[in-house]
């Protein structure tokens, strides 16, 4: 007998034939007496459906002579969180017309505690005490994902992709032997397939690769649930829901390090069109300047990702180069704009059309040559790289999105990505 926690995104719980399908997934595990939790996020579009709601009200100006009022993140939390709540609700009618016990559980009635951040909330505490017995009385628990509750008893939301992280915390506040996280892909990618026809599923992949792939715009886990499980030591399984009760359906086991992992030196290949390049044009060089800058930025809320400095030896001028998230442009150009006269610096150019491409894989800790080939692909292509950020485990530059394909193509081809392992 074991405990399983499984969670179902969007795309797995679409409609009610994917519920129903869900349904019979659920019950395939929940077979020979295993205690099954399952976390389920909003049917798929829900949530959007939801969020701009919000925004076309929150957007309405306020008469004449009144005072906007303030925040309104309580309130989106509230709305945003009933998505969940509809499917968690079908799904447990799902499982009992297949005649076994379920019922849904919402954030606030296990209670699942969070902090006060509205809209971004963290996990603070799962209680364990009342869903525990409930699933050891033989019932399949169907949790809401994505809700929690805080200590004013109002409802919050953990961040956009935050189920994964509700079915992570929930694994490990229940000791649970294992965490599937179903999905509409079979598992993790050595790119995207639908720009390299030949990207194969990785059998196994390393926490620290994961996150790097999830923060670089592999959208397949939030980040946060792969930081929560590789701190608790849980490995998490991604697989598909598409696939019918019985058939072979390995996924990508999420884990730590293992030797074989090391041996192979890239294990993906990865994009973003998320971003936006920014250079200050003959930025004063001297000591404290670039802190300058980031602070204007970190003050409008803004996150800078890569940053390289061109400078200019005979007249004691800079270029700052920098990327921001592309939602983040307006609101970085208008930050430094005010800034101009404070910070020092003669111009700002920018541009949109931009993508990050990486490569990832912990065996760069212990291999040499990366950069090169990496380097010589991209080059071997005429593709100009624009900025390089690098860490322990992965090289990411920043090209024309206009050869995105290309450089993905040419990157994974040149680390023998498309060969089997
Ligand atoms: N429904 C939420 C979202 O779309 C949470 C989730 O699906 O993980 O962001
Ligand atoms: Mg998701």
């Amino acid at each position: 007998m074991a405990r399983i926690v499984m969670k179902f995104g969007g795309t797995s719980v679409a409609n009610l034939d994917r519920i129903r399908h869900v349904a019979s997934l659920v019950a395939e595990e929940a077979k020979d007496g295993n205690e099954v939790a399952v976390v389920v996020s909003a049917m798929s579009g829900e949530t959007n459906r939801l969020v701009a709601l919000v925004d076309a009200l929150d957007a309405d100006a306020a008469p004449d002579g009144i005072k906007n009022g303030t925040e309104i993140e309580d309130e989106y939390d509230s709305i945003v969180a009933t998505g969940e709540q509809v499917t968690s609700g079908l799904l447990s009618i799902a499982l009992r017309r297949r005649g076994l016990k379920a019922r849904s559980w919402l954030g606030w009635q296990i209670p699942l505690r969070t902090d006060m951040a509205h809209s971004k909330a963290r996990i603070a505490e799962i209680e364990s005490s009342a869903i525990g017995p409930s699933m050891e009385g033989g019932n399949i628990a169907v949790v809401a994902g994505f809700q929690g509750v805080n200590d004013t008893g109002r409802i919050s939301t953990l961040g956009r992709g935050g189920s994964d992280t509700s079915a992570v915390a929930l694994a490990v506040a229940l000791k649970a032997d294992r965490c599937d996280i179903y999905t509409d892909v079979d598992g993790i990618y050595t790119t995207d397939p639908r720009i390299a026809k030949d990207a194969r599923r990785l059998g196994r992949i390393a926490f620290e690769e994961m996150l790097e792939l999830a923060s670089l715009g592999a959208k397949v886990l939030q980040t946060r649930s792969v930081e929560l499980a590789m701190n608790n030591n849980l490995p998490i399984r991604v697989l598909t829901s598409m696939a019918e009760v019985g058939e072979d359906n390995p996924g990508t086991l999420v884990c730590h390090e293992d030797e074989t992992m090391e041996e192979r030196v890239v294990s993906g290949v990865a994009y973003s069109r998320d971003e936006a390049q920014i250079t200050l044009l003959r930025l004063k060089d001297k000591p404290g300047m670039v802190a300058k800058v980031c602070r204007a930025l970190s003050e409008a809320n803004v996150i800078v990702d890569m940053i390289v400095q061109g400078i200019s030896r005979s007249d004691n001028a800079a270029n700052l180069t920098f990327t921001v998230g592309k939602r983040d442009l307006d609101k970085a150009l208008k930050a430094l704009e005010a800034g101009k006269e404070s910070i020092g610096f003669q111009g700002i150019k920018y541009d949109e059309d931009v993508t990050k491409v990486s490569v990832v894989g912990i065996g760069m800790r212990s291999h040499t040559g990366v950069a090169q080939t990496m380097f010589e692909a991209l080059a071997e292509r005429g593709i100009n790289v624009e900025v390089i950020a690098t860490s322990e485990i992965k090289i990411s530059v920043l090209i024309d999105s206009e050869y995105t394909e290309l450089a993905v193509r040419a990157l994974h081809n040149a680390f023998g990505l498309h060969k089997a392992a």
